[in-house]
């Protein structure tokens, strides 16, 4: 939403439409080519810093973001994550900072290659200035993943937050970006047009973008065009696989529910299709529905006992709705999650959290990627055909579950996701050390991980012949 002028980006609090979570000011166009223009002014200059003090400078700057509870309740306000969540996500990102500066003091040093006369050396060459553009859903740590790696590489970085939640991503920021030379890293604010002017900025040298393959499409097209390279971290409709010999501990039936019902399912490698043995089905859906009724407390995001908030907006709202009510056409059976003690305001962007039962591979909530707090489950009999399923469509990671690890783990890494995991999924699943990505439609590039660093440089050859080597022969031995 904007205001009359489009001066400014104005953000209504999900859980309360009525009242503003806050506003702030829209970039022009011209703002965000003159914001480009000063970063790569400032670039030359950082990256000509030795790595020792770019890592000194940056822990000051990101050790300068203060004000916890206030950037929380803002984050809560204006996207619905519950306060404590949000609370969660800013320290995880600072870790997720901490966790990147060891990675590159061990990876961006020189290389030098093979032994004997001459010189050969692999550097690492930052990019120049790097468009950061961020969805919704998780902004922080999205905005993290990408500000950090890159800074530390030697790069400037231009964020671009979603106008669904600015606020606190800009709040944060701009804290960082105060103990930095002036003009390195900045968020431009906007829509659509502010991400297609900053793509279009001549000095940005890779795009990092994080969101839905609809926009992720458009923004592959337009870098192509300028032949910039760019990471792109898309959606997935990931499967979790269910065998015939799994156990319905208290632990893992909570993991499962978070699994999926994490940030009202609002969350990119959520298990958003849930494929369960005939064997154990009745067992399965009893223990998840017991375990979430006990779980779920949905209400305002500001109250400290809510665990599941809102959906980002009134059109999400009806998205979902409607994908629910197509799940019932297609013979679907809806059993309700929410418990009784759950008391959230009317008029908010709220949906139920629900499990669907009944529906085969081929209806719409099992096909496409809902984002939302509604999750089908699949019953199987042959692992042939469970194997099929979820293999096809959208995988940002998978996973598998069964007291056989050894077999789990085979059949989890067998399935085309970037991310396999066995008992595991979402936040359970998670880890520094490794690279999150997709592959084919749900994108390329990683983040986290030695390989999420190295995406904000590229390998620089130097190299000085041996002298007396002769120019004319071919190298290498013969
Ligand atoms: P979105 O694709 O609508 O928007 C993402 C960002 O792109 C926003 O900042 C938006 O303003 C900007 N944008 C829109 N049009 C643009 C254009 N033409 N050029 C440049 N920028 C443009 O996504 P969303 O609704 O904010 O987020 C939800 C989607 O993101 C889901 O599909 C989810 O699965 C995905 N997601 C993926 C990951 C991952 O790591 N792979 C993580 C979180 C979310």
């Amino acid at each position: 939403m904007a205001d009359a002028q489009g001066k400014w980006l104005l953000r209504e609090n999900p859980a309360r439409p009525d009242e503003l979570a806050g506003r702030i000011r829209r970039d022009s166009p011209a703002d965000v080519l003159a914001a480009a223009s000063a970063a790569a002014a400032a670039q030359r200059e950082w990256a000509a810093l030795d790595f020792e003090t770019r890592a000194d400078t940056l822990r000051m700057a990101f050790g300068a973001v203060e004000g916890m509870d206030a950037l929380a309740r803002t984050m809560a306000s204006e996207m619905g994550k519950p306060v404590g969540e949000c609370a969660g996500e800013i320290r995880f990102a600072l870790a997720f900072a901490a966790d990147m500066e060891g990675r590159a003091r061990r990876l961006l040093a020189d290389d030098v290659r093979g032994e004997g006369p001459g010189r050969r050396v692999v550097r690492r060459a930052p990019y120049g200035v790097i468009a950061a553009i961020v969805p919704w859903n998780a902004p922080i740590i999205l905005a993290m993943t990408k500000i950090a790696p890159a800074l530390l590489s030697g790069n400037a970085v231009l964020v671009k937050p979603s106008p669904f939640a600015p606020l606190t991503l800009s709040a944060i920021v701009a804290m960082i970006a105060a103990h930095l030379p002036p003009g390195l890293l900045r968020a431009v604010n906007g829509g659509a047009e502010t991400g297609e002017a900053l793509i279009g900025a001549p000095e940005v040298a890779k795009v990092a973008f994080t969101g839905g393959g609809t926009v992720g499409r458009a923004v592959l097209e337009q870098a192509s065009r300028r032949f910039i390279p760019s990471v792109m971290e898309l959606g997935g409709n990931d499967p979790l696989i269910v065998l015939e010999d799994f156990e319905p501990t208290t632990a893992r039936m909570e993991a499962l529910v978070w699994a999926s019902f994490l940030n009202a399912g609002q969350v990119c490698m959520a298990a958003k299709r849930l494929y369960v043995h005939e064997a154990v089905a009745d067992r399965f859906v009893d223990a998840y529905v017991e375990t979430a009724r006990r779980l779920l407390h949905m209400g305002d995001p500001l109250d400290p006992r809510t665990n599941i908030g809102p959906v980002i907006s009134a059109q999400a709202q009806g998205r979902i709705s409607r994908v629910a009510a197509q799940a019932r056409c297609d013979g679907g059976m809806v059993v309700p999650l929410l418990n009784d003690f759950s008391d959230y305001p009317e008029q908010g962007y709220f949906v139920a959290p629900q499990l669907v039962t009944g529906l085969t591979d081929d209806a719409e909530l099992v096909r496409d990627e809902q984002f939302g707090p509604i999750v089908p489950v699949v019953t199987w009999r042959d692992e042939a055909d469970v194997h099929r399923w979820a293999a096809t469509g959208d995988c940002l990671s998978a996973s598998v579950w069964s007291s056989d690890a050894e077999r789990a783990w085979d059949l989890a890494a067998s399935l085309p996701a970037g991310l396999c995991l066995v008992n595991a999924h979402n936040r359970s699943g998670f880890s520094f050390d490794l690279p999150f990505g997709g592959s084919g439609p749900s994108g390329f590039g990683r983040e986290y991980g030695d390989e999420g660093l190295l995406e904000y440089s590229m390998p620089k050859a130097l190299h000085q012949p041996a002298t007396g080597s002769v120019a004319s022969a071919y190298p290498g031995k013969s």
